[in-house]
């Protein structure tokens, strides 16, 4: 029997608590579809920092690097905000995803029928349904490029470099035709072409890579600006949208939106290899922790994307995306209670979600 060892690193404010639901439902689908999982936790952010001083020790390192993937709630919270910037709670996140190599992040956007009028979009615009995903490039661009203050004419002035190298955009094109070819086959680069000579750099390898290695996929081609407007005009034109950092930084909170609620929306960051970062968009929520109220859903859909990512196992995957659609047309937590619909905790969330597997 195939064994996957999973490292969770829980984190802070409600992590514990929607990382554990997460673990119900997949040793539930490993029961199921015949494999099995084994946990193993590590420290991250600000929990890491009370026992250990520093938010990411180099032990979460070494564990993470030597599982096939990892699972992660959120980190902060007002404890440790007043800590100097390489000491924070976030530190540990950049810092685990720079030391994993994670280099593609992977945002779905995806409207669950039952949350349908969660979303500000009309009905007409969301049609039948909509899923979307966005890979992000994550470790290059302007937000790792050179940058400074001098003066121009006498006035400061400050500056940002964006550069990409062409190895650069050839892996994170491959992530995107690859991931597009196990869904609908359509890849969208997004860039601006029209202005900047990164761009035009960018367009001519994913037009090569395309060319040479994935001529199946369908591939086209759009300016930022104009991408910006379709995903609120049309969304569903788009299966998979592959962009810069910056560029996808925007786009794929512009496109989380679309589907309505922060406690539903997942993401993955994989690197080279085939082990990932798996978690859920929102943050510690302290607001709500240890109040058995969190949304666990964006968690468990993380915990998902890595079956299918990460472990080659798309149909137990398959299982918890529909059990989640299902379960959302019997009981709500809190964030997105609807009328008729039973309002439940953090905790009995995950039993119904397992329950439905
Ligand atoms: P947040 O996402 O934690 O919370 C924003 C709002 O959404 C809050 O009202 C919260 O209660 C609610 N919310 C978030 N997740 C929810 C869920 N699963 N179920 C129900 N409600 C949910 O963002 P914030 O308040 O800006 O940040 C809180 C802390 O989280 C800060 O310390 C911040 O730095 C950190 N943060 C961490 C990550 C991460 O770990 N990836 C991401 C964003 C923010």
């Amino acid at each position: 029997m195939k064994e996957y060892k999973i490292v969770l690193l829980k984190g802070d404010g409600i992590g514990p608590e929607i990382v554990d639901q997460a673990v119900k439902t997949l040793r539930k689908t490993a029961d199921k579809f015949g494999f099995s999982v084994c946990f193993d936790e590590a420290l991250l952010g600000g929990s890491a920092i009370d026992a250990t001083g520093v938010p990411l020790p180099q032990e979460t390192v070494d564990k993470c690097k030597a599982a096939d993937s990892t699972l992660l709630g959120a980190v902060g919270g007002p404890k440790w905000d007043n800590m100097p910037g390489d000491k924070r709670p976030e530190a540990g996140l950049l810092g685990i995803r720079g030391a994993l190599g994670l280099f593609a992040n992977l945002r779905p956007a995806v409207i669950f029928e039952p949350l349908r009028a969660a979303s500000p979009l009309k009905d007409e615009i969301i049609g039948d349904a909509m899923d979307i995903m966005i890979v992000r490039e994550l470790t290059g661009g302007i937000y790792f490029g050179e940058r400074g203050r001098k003066e121009v004419n006498g006035q400061p002035a400050a500056f940002d470099t964006e550069m990409y190298s062409v190895p650069e955009i050839e892996r994170i094109a491959r992530v995107a035709f690859d991931l597009a070819r196990k869904r609908s086959g359509r890849v969208c680069s997004v860039d601006k072409a029209n202005v900047l000579e990164s761009s035009r750099l960018w367009r001519e390898t994913v037009t090569r890579v395309h060319k040479e290695e994935y001529p199946d996929v369908e591939l086209n081609y759009m300016y930022v600006d104009n991408c910006a407007m379709q995903l609120v005009r049309n969304p569903k034109q788009f299966d998979v949208i592959v962009t810069s950092n910056i560029f996808g930084d925007i786009l794929s909170d512009e496109a989380s939106m679309i589907s309505g609620s922060i406690g539903m929306l997942a993401s993955a960051s994989l690197g080279s290899g085939k082990s990932g970062l798996y978690e859920p968009v929102h943050g510690s929520a302290p607001d709500i922790a240890g109040t058995d109220s969190a949304n666990p859903l964006a968690t468990i859909l993380s915990a998902a994307m890595m079956l299918k990512y990460s472990l080659g196992e798309p149909e137990a995957a398959k299982a918890i995306e529909d059990a989640v659609s299902k379960v959302l047309e019997i009981a709500r937590t809190a964030d997105i209670a609807a009328e008729g619909l039973r309002t439940v905790g953090c905790k009995e969330m995950g039993d119904l979600v397992c329950s439905l597997i």
